[in-house]
Protein backbone atom coordinates (compact mmCIF):
# COMPACT_ATOMS: atom_id res chain seq x y z
CA UNK A 1 0.00 0.00 0.00
CA UNK A 2 1.15 3.54 -1.32
CA UNK A 3 2.20 5.43 2.45
CA UNK A 4 0.33 8.27 3.51
CA UNK A 5 3.07 10.59 2.39
CA UNK A 6 3.95 10.38 -1.28
CA UNK A 7 7.01 8.18 -1.47
CA UNK A 8 9.01 10.94 -3.51
CA UNK A 9 11.66 11.05 -1.35
CA UNK A 10 14.49 8.30 -0.07
CA UNK A 11 14.69 9.44 4.18
CA UNK A 12 17.37 8.72 6.61
CA UNK A 13 15.94 6.54 9.14
CA UNK A 14 15.62 9.38 12.02
CA UNK A 15 13.42 12.07 13.25
CA UNK A 16 14.59 14.84 15.05
CA UNK A 17 12.54 17.23 17.49
CA UNK A 18 14.40 19.90 18.60
CA UNK A 19 17.63 22.01 16.92
CA UNK A 20 20.06 24.36 18.55
CA UNK A 21 22.55 25.78 16.61
CA UNK A 22 24.33 23.39 14.48
CA UNK A 23 23.11 20.72 16.52
CA UNK A 24 20.08 18.35 16.19
CA UNK A 25 18.23 16.32 18.79
CA UNK A 26 16.51 12.86 17.90
CA UNK A 27 13.58 11.40 19.59
CA UNK A 28 15.56 8.87 21.33
CA UNK A 29 17.61 11.90 22.86
CA UNK A 30 20.84 11.16 20.97
CA UNK A 31 22.28 14.36 19.52
CA UNK A 32 23.99 14.77 15.29
CA UNK A 33 26.04 17.59 14.46
CA UNK A 34 24.19 18.92 11.21
CA UNK A 35 26.45 19.53 8.49
CA UNK A 36 23.74 19.74 6.15
CA UNK A 37 21.83 22.71 7.23
CA UNK A 38 18.69 21.43 5.55
CA UNK A 39 20.23 21.39 2.23
CA UNK A 40 22.00 25.10 3.23
CA UNK A 41 19.32 26.75 4.49
CA UNK A 42 19.58 26.92 7.82
CA UNK A 43 22.33 29.39 7.55
CA UNK A 44 22.34 30.46 11.63
CA UNK A 45 21.89 27.08 12.39
CA UNK A 46 18.35 26.02 13.91
CA UNK A 47 16.44 28.35 16.53
CA UNK A 48 18.60 31.50 16.36
CA UNK A 49 17.41 33.55 19.06
CA UNK A 50 17.15 36.54 16.81
CA UNK A 51 15.27 34.93 14.49
CA UNK A 52 12.65 33.25 16.42
CA UNK A 53 12.00 36.50 18.69
CA UNK A 54 11.69 37.77 14.51
CA UNK A 55 9.36 35.57 13.75
CA UNK A 56 7.39 35.25 17.18
CA UNK A 57 7.00 39.04 17.38
CA UNK A 58 5.24 39.42 13.90
CA UNK A 59 3.28 36.19 14.19
CA UNK A 60 1.74 38.24 17.30
CA UNK A 61 0.59 41.14 15.10
CA UNK A 62 0.02 39.61 11.54
CA UNK A 63 0.82 36.94 9.53
CA UNK A 64 -0.75 37.30 6.23
CA UNK A 65 -2.99 40.00 4.49
CA UNK A 66 -1.88 39.58 0.68
CA UNK A 67 -0.18 41.57 -2.14
CA UNK A 68 -3.81 43.26 -2.64
CA UNK A 69 -2.41 45.67 0.09
CA UNK A 70 1.38 47.16 1.66
CA UNK A 71 3.99 45.25 3.05
CA UNK A 72 6.52 46.93 5.20
CA UNK A 73 8.39 43.95 5.86
CA UNK A 74 8.49 43.20 2.69
CA UNK A 75 9.59 46.85 1.34
CA UNK A 76 12.52 46.54 4.44
CA UNK A 77 13.87 43.70 2.75
CA UNK A 78 13.55 44.81 -0.70
CA UNK A 79 15.44 47.67 0.47
CA UNK A 80 18.18 46.03 2.23
CA UNK A 81 18.85 44.16 -0.65
CA UNK A 82 18.74 46.37 -3.07
CA UNK A 83 21.45 48.45 -1.05
CA UNK A 84 23.32 45.35 -0.67
CA UNK A 85 23.77 44.04 -3.97
CA UNK A 86 23.77 45.00 -7.86
CA UNK A 87 19.85 44.79 -8.23
CA UNK A 88 17.45 47.65 -8.50
CA UNK A 89 14.33 45.69 -7.29
CA UNK A 90 13.00 42.40 -5.76
CA UNK A 91 10.34 40.22 -6.11
CA UNK A 92 9.50 37.50 -3.24
CA UNK A 93 8.55 33.95 -3.82
CA UNK A 94 7.91 31.34 -1.53
CA UNK A 95 11.03 28.54 -3.04
CA UNK A 96 13.43 28.45 -5.52
CA UNK A 97 11.32 27.18 -7.74
CA UNK A 98 9.22 30.04 -8.01
CA UNK A 99 12.39 32.11 -8.67
CA UNK A 100 13.40 30.20 -11.48
CA UNK A 101 9.74 30.37 -12.91
CA UNK A 102 9.38 34.15 -12.29
CA UNK A 103 13.06 34.74 -14.10
CA UNK A 104 12.06 32.77 -17.15
CA UNK A 105 8.96 34.92 -17.23
CA UNK A 106 11.20 38.13 -16.94
CA UNK A 107 13.46 37.29 -19.28
CA UNK A 108 11.19 36.62 -21.83
CA UNK A 109 8.87 39.51 -20.60
CA UNK A 110 12.07 42.13 -21.14
CA UNK A 111 12.41 41.16 -24.82
CA UNK A 112 8.76 40.60 -25.46
CA UNK A 113 8.12 44.82 -24.71
CA UNK A 114 11.40 45.20 -26.84
CA UNK A 115 9.68 44.14 -29.82
CA UNK A 116 11.77 40.58 -30.06
CA UNK A 117 9.38 38.47 -28.92
CA UNK A 118 11.61 35.87 -30.82
CA UNK A 119 14.45 36.15 -28.03
CA UNK A 120 12.54 33.96 -25.52
CA UNK A 121 15.74 31.01 -25.87
CA UNK A 122 17.27 30.32 -22.54
CA UNK A 123 21.07 28.92 -22.29
CA UNK A 124 21.61 26.85 -19.12
CA UNK A 125 24.03 23.75 -18.22
CA UNK A 126 24.35 20.29 -17.97
CA UNK A 127 24.27 19.10 -14.26
CA UNK A 128 22.38 22.31 -13.15
CA UNK A 129 19.53 22.40 -10.56
CA UNK A 130 16.47 24.70 -10.70
CA UNK A 131 14.02 22.90 -9.02
CA UNK A 132 11.25 20.30 -9.86
CA UNK A 133 8.55 22.29 -11.73
CA UNK A 134 8.03 21.81 -15.28
CA UNK A 135 10.14 25.21 -16.29
CA UNK A 136 12.58 24.49 -13.47
CA UNK A 137 13.13 20.34 -14.33
CA UNK A 138 13.04 21.72 -18.57
CA UNK A 139 15.51 24.67 -17.93
CA UNK A 140 18.18 22.02 -16.12
CA UNK A 141 17.44 19.26 -18.45
CA UNK A 142 18.85 16.03 -17.16
CA UNK A 143 17.76 12.73 -17.79
CA UNK A 144 17.16 12.12 -13.74
CA UNK A 145 15.20 15.11 -13.16
CA UNK A 146 12.79 14.84 -16.50
CA UNK A 147 12.28 11.33 -17.20
CA UNK A 148 8.61 10.71 -17.80
CA UNK A 149 7.58 14.30 -17.69
CA UNK A 150 7.40 15.00 -21.18
CA UNK A 151 6.48 17.16 -22.90
CA UNK A 152 8.86 19.22 -21.70
CA UNK A 153 8.68 23.41 -21.95
CA UNK A 154 10.41 24.43 -25.45
CA UNK A 155 12.82 26.72 -25.32
CA UNK A 156 15.95 25.90 -23.57
CA UNK A 157 19.27 25.57 -24.54
CA UNK A 158 21.79 22.76 -22.61
CA UNK A 159 25.43 23.15 -23.19
CA UNK A 160 28.25 21.13 -21.34
CA UNK A 161 29.31 23.11 -17.95
CA UNK A 162 31.43 25.75 -18.24
CA UNK A 163 32.03 25.59 -22.02
CA UNK A 164 32.36 28.63 -23.30
CA UNK A 165 32.91 27.95 -26.89
CA UNK A 166 29.67 25.92 -26.64
CA UNK A 167 27.88 28.62 -25.19
CA UNK A 168 29.10 30.82 -28.15
CA UNK A 169 27.60 28.35 -30.34
CA UNK A 170 24.20 28.05 -28.96
CA UNK A 171 24.13 32.31 -28.86
CA UNK A 172 21.11 33.08 -31.77
CA UNK A 173 18.82 35.48 -32.74
CA UNK A 174 16.27 33.85 -30.32
CA UNK A 175 18.86 33.86 -27.22
CA UNK A 176 17.26 35.67 -24.08
CA UNK A 177 19.12 34.54 -21.28
CA UNK A 178 22.11 32.67 -19.97
CA UNK A 179 21.10 31.07 -16.55
CA UNK A 180 23.51 29.50 -14.35
CA UNK A 181 24.52 28.81 -11.12
CA UNK A 182 28.17 30.27 -9.73
CA UNK A 183 28.55 27.13 -8.17
CA UNK A 184 26.35 23.67 -8.81
CA UNK A 185 25.15 22.49 -5.57
CA UNK A 186 23.08 19.10 -6.35
CA UNK A 187 25.33 18.67 -9.84
CA UNK A 188 28.21 18.27 -6.89
CA UNK A 189 29.68 21.36 -5.56
CA UNK A 190 31.08 22.26 -8.74
CA UNK A 191 32.43 26.04 -9.10
CA UNK A 192 31.83 27.83 -12.24
CA UNK A 193 35.52 29.59 -12.65
CA UNK A 194 35.43 33.29 -12.05
CA UNK A 195 36.71 33.85 -15.87
CA UNK A 196 34.13 31.96 -17.28
CA UNK A 197 31.38 34.42 -15.18
CA UNK A 198 33.24 37.23 -16.32
CA UNK A 199 33.15 35.96 -20.24
CA UNK A 200 29.79 35.40 -20.10
CA UNK A 201 29.24 38.76 -18.41
CA UNK A 202 30.98 40.35 -21.90
CA UNK A 203 28.90 38.21 -24.10
CA UNK A 204 25.67 39.22 -22.64
CA UNK A 205 26.82 43.02 -22.77
CA UNK A 206 27.73 42.47 -26.57
CA UNK A 207 24.50 40.72 -27.59
CA UNK A 208 22.02 42.56 -24.81
CA UNK A 209 21.40 39.17 -23.51
CA UNK A 210 20.39 38.54 -19.93
CA UNK A 211 22.23 36.85 -17.78
CA UNK A 212 20.57 34.91 -14.85
CA UNK A 213 22.46 33.92 -11.55
CA UNK A 214 20.70 30.95 -9.54
CA UNK A 215 22.00 31.50 -6.37
CA UNK A 216 19.94 29.96 -4.22
CA UNK A 217 22.19 27.53 -2.93
CA UNK A 218 25.41 29.25 -3.03
CA UNK A 219 24.10 32.84 -1.93
CA UNK A 220 22.99 34.75 1.46
CA UNK A 221 26.54 34.25 2.36
CA UNK A 222 27.59 30.47 2.10
CA UNK A 223 30.83 31.10 -0.03
CA UNK A 224 31.92 33.84 2.06
CA UNK A 225 30.67 36.82 0.29
CA UNK A 226 26.85 37.95 0.81
CA UNK A 227 26.40 36.49 -3.28
CA UNK A 228 28.72 34.12 -4.64
CA UNK A 229 29.24 36.36 -7.71
CA UNK A 230 30.76 38.80 -5.78
CA UNK A 231 34.14 36.97 -6.13
CA UNK A 232 34.29 36.98 -9.79
CA UNK A 233 34.03 40.55 -10.13
CA UNK A 234 30.63 40.75 -12.01
CA UNK A 235 27.08 41.08 -11.72
CA UNK A 236 24.13 39.79 -13.44
CA UNK A 237 21.30 41.20 -14.45
CA UNK A 238 18.78 38.92 -12.50
CA UNK A 239 19.37 36.74 -9.39
CA UNK A 240 17.62 33.78 -7.97
CA UNK A 241 17.87 33.39 -4.31
CA UNK A 242 15.88 31.27 -1.55
CA UNK A 243 17.28 28.53 0.78
CA UNK A 244 19.51 30.64 2.94
CA UNK A 245 17.45 33.59 3.04
CA UNK A 246 14.18 32.00 5.11
CA UNK A 247 17.10 30.89 7.60
CA UNK A 248 14.50 27.72 7.63
CA UNK A 249 10.84 30.21 6.76
CA UNK A 250 10.08 29.15 3.08
CA UNK A 251 11.18 32.51 1.57
CA UNK A 252 12.70 33.50 -2.01
CA UNK A 253 13.41 35.84 -4.54
CA UNK A 254 14.14 37.49 -7.72
CA UNK A 255 16.64 40.23 -7.76
CA UNK A 256 17.02 42.38 -10.61
CA UNK A 257 18.22 45.50 -12.99
CA UNK A 258 15.66 48.05 -13.63
CA UNK A 259 16.71 46.96 -17.40
CA UNK A 260 15.69 43.03 -16.95
CA UNK A 261 12.63 43.86 -15.11
CA UNK A 262 11.25 46.37 -17.58
CA UNK A 263 8.59 44.35 -18.75
CA UNK A 264 7.31 43.62 -15.56
CA UNK A 265 4.63 45.69 -15.12
CA UNK A 266 1.30 45.32 -12.60
CA UNK A 267 -0.86 42.09 -12.92
CA UNK A 268 2.04 40.60 -15.44
CA UNK A 269 2.93 38.29 -12.23
CA UNK A 270 1.72 37.28 -8.37
CA UNK A 271 1.94 34.75 -5.58
CA UNK A 272 -0.67 34.46 -2.59
CA UNK A 273 1.68 34.02 -0.48
CA UNK A 274 5.47 35.63 -1.55
CA UNK A 275 6.48 38.25 0.38
CA UNK A 276 4.48 37.19 3.45
CA UNK A 277 5.04 39.60 6.63
CA UNK A 278 6.54 36.28 8.30
CA UNK A 279 8.65 35.45 5.77
CA UNK A 280 9.96 39.00 5.54
CA UNK A 281 10.39 39.65 9.03
CA UNK A 282 12.93 36.45 9.37
CA UNK A 283 14.50 37.06 6.17
CA UNK A 284 15.15 41.03 6.85
CA UNK A 285 16.76 39.32 10.23
CA UNK A 286 18.77 36.67 8.30
CA UNK A 287 20.02 39.54 6.19
CA UNK A 288 21.30 42.05 8.58
CA UNK A 289 22.99 39.44 10.13
CA UNK A 290 24.60 37.83 7.57
CA UNK A 291 25.66 41.11 5.27
CA UNK A 292 27.55 42.33 8.34
CA UNK A 293 31.14 42.32 6.81
CA UNK A 294 32.21 40.87 10.73
CA UNK A 295 30.25 38.05 10.25
CA UNK A 296 31.51 37.41 6.60
CA UNK A 297 34.77 37.45 7.67
CA UNK A 298 34.03 34.75 10.13
CA UNK A 299 32.70 32.57 7.52
CA UNK A 300 35.49 33.10 5.37
CA UNK A 301 38.18 32.19 8.54
CA UNK A 302 36.01 29.05 9.40
CA UNK A 303 36.06 27.84 5.77
CA UNK A 304 40.01 27.95 5.69
CA UNK A 305 39.62 26.18 8.96
CA UNK A 306 37.38 23.53 7.69
CA UNK A 307 38.55 23.42 3.93
CA UNK A 308 42.25 23.09 5.59
CA UNK A 309 40.65 19.87 7.98
CA UNK A 310 39.08 18.60 5.02
CA UNK A 311 42.06 18.59 2.72
CA UNK A 312 43.83 16.88 5.60
CA UNK A 313 40.86 13.93 6.06
CA UNK A 314 41.41 13.33 2.02
CA UNK A 315 45.14 12.92 2.35
CA UNK A 316 44.66 10.36 5.17
CA UNK A 317 41.61 8.66 3.34
CA UNK A 318 42.59 8.57 -0.39
CA UNK A 319 40.87 5.38 -0.65
CA UNK A 320 37.28 7.07 0.55
CA UNK A 321 38.09 10.79 -0.88
CA UNK A 322 39.51 11.69 -3.68
CA UNK A 323 39.28 16.11 -3.62
CA UNK A 324 37.50 18.54 -1.55
CA UNK A 325 36.13 21.31 -4.02
CA UNK A 326 33.69 24.21 -3.48
CA UNK A 327 34.38 27.66 -1.91
CA UNK A 328 33.51 29.03 1.79
CA UNK A 329 31.43 26.98 3.68
CA UNK A 330 29.82 25.25 0.40
CA UNK A 331 32.49 22.13 0.11
CA UNK A 332 31.66 18.92 -1.66
CA UNK A 333 34.39 16.00 -1.01
CA UNK A 334 34.52 13.74 -4.16
CA UNK A 335 34.59 10.02 -3.20
CA UNK A 336 36.13 7.11 -4.55
CA UNK A 337 33.53 5.19 -2.39
CA UNK A 338 29.82 5.41 -2.75
CA UNK A 339 28.81 8.90 -1.38
CA UNK A 340 25.62 7.10 -0.15
CA UNK A 341 28.15 4.93 1.91
CA UNK A 342 29.71 8.09 2.84
CA UNK A 343 26.87 9.73 4.32
CA UNK A 344 25.60 6.47 6.00
CA UNK A 345 28.67 6.00 7.67
CA UNK A 346 28.26 9.91 9.33
CA UNK A 347 24.65 8.80 10.44
CA UNK A 348 26.51 5.97 12.32
CA UNK A 349 28.97 8.87 13.91
CA UNK A 350 26.17 11.14 14.58
CA UNK A 351 27.14 13.86 11.74
CA UNK A 352 24.92 14.98 9.36
CA UNK A 353 26.29 15.63 5.39
CA UNK A 354 23.99 15.55 2.31
CA UNK A 355 24.79 13.43 -0.86
CA UNK A 356 25.15 15.36 -4.63
CA UNK A 357 25.43 13.81 -8.24
CA UNK A 358 28.95 13.23 -9.36
CA UNK A 359 29.59 11.11 -6.59
CA UNK A 360 29.85 14.08 -3.98
CA UNK A 361 29.37 14.22 -0.16
CA UNK A 362 28.41 17.82 0.51
CA UNK A 363 29.53 19.71 3.82
CA UNK A 364 27.49 22.90 4.09
CA UNK A 365 27.36 23.69 7.76
CA UNK A 366 25.39 26.50 9.55
CA UNK A 367 27.31 29.74 9.32
CA UNK A 368 27.76 30.43 12.16
CA UNK A 369 29.37 26.64 13.32
CA UNK A 370 31.98 27.48 15.84
CA UNK A 371 35.77 26.43 15.76
CA UNK A 372 35.07 23.52 18.35
CA UNK A 373 31.98 22.59 16.16
CA UNK A 374 34.37 22.13 13.24
CA UNK A 375 37.01 20.37 15.33
CA UNK A 376 34.26 18.19 16.17
CA UNK A 377 33.29 17.41 12.96
CA UNK A 378 36.40 16.60 11.23
CA UNK A 379 36.85 13.98 14.03
CA UNK A 380 33.77 13.05 13.60
CA UNK A 381 33.76 12.66 10.19
CA UNK A 382 37.33 11.13 10.10
CA UNK A 383 35.73 7.95 12.25
CA UNK A 384 32.76 7.96 9.44
CA UNK A 385 35.95 7.34 6.66
CA UNK A 386 37.89 5.05 9.30
CA UNK A 387 34.88 2.96 9.05
CA UNK A 388 34.35 2.38 5.71
CA UNK A 389 38.71 1.80 4.89
C1 LIG B 1 17.29 24.09 -4.06
C2 LIG B 1 17.58 24.79 -5.33
C3 LIG B 1 16.54 25.27 -6.16
C4 LIG B 1 15.09 24.98 -5.87
O1 LIG B 1 14.68 25.54 -4.68
P1 LIG B 1 13.33 25.03 -3.96
O2 LIG B 1 13.18 25.96 -2.80
O3 LIG B 1 13.56 23.61 -3.59
O4 LIG B 1 12.22 25.18 -4.92
C5 LIG B 1 16.89 25.98 -7.28
N1 LIG B 1 18.17 26.22 -7.59
C6 LIG B 1 19.19 25.79 -6.83
C7 LIG B 1 20.59 26.11 -7.21
C8 LIG B 1 18.93 25.04 -5.68
O5 LIG B 1 19.93 24.58 -4.93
Amino acid sequence: MIPAVLPTYNRAPVTFVRGEGSWLTAEDGSRYLDLGAGIAVNALGHAHPALVAALTEQAQKLWHVSNLYRIPQQEALAERLVAETFADTVFFTNSGTEALELAVKMARRHFFEAGQPERHEIIAFEGAFHGRSIAAISSAGGEKLTRGFAPLLPGFVHVPFADIEAVRAALSERTAAILIEPIQGEGGIRPAPDALLRELREICDETGTLLIFDEVQCGMGRTGRLFAHEWAGVTPDIMMVAKGIGGGFPLGAVLATERAAAGMTAGTHGSTYGGNPLACAVGLKVTEIIADPAFLAEVNRKAGLLRQGLEGLVASHDAVFEEVRGAGLMLGLKCRVSNADVVSAGYAQHILTVPAADNVVRVLPPLNISDEEIAEALARLDAAAASLA
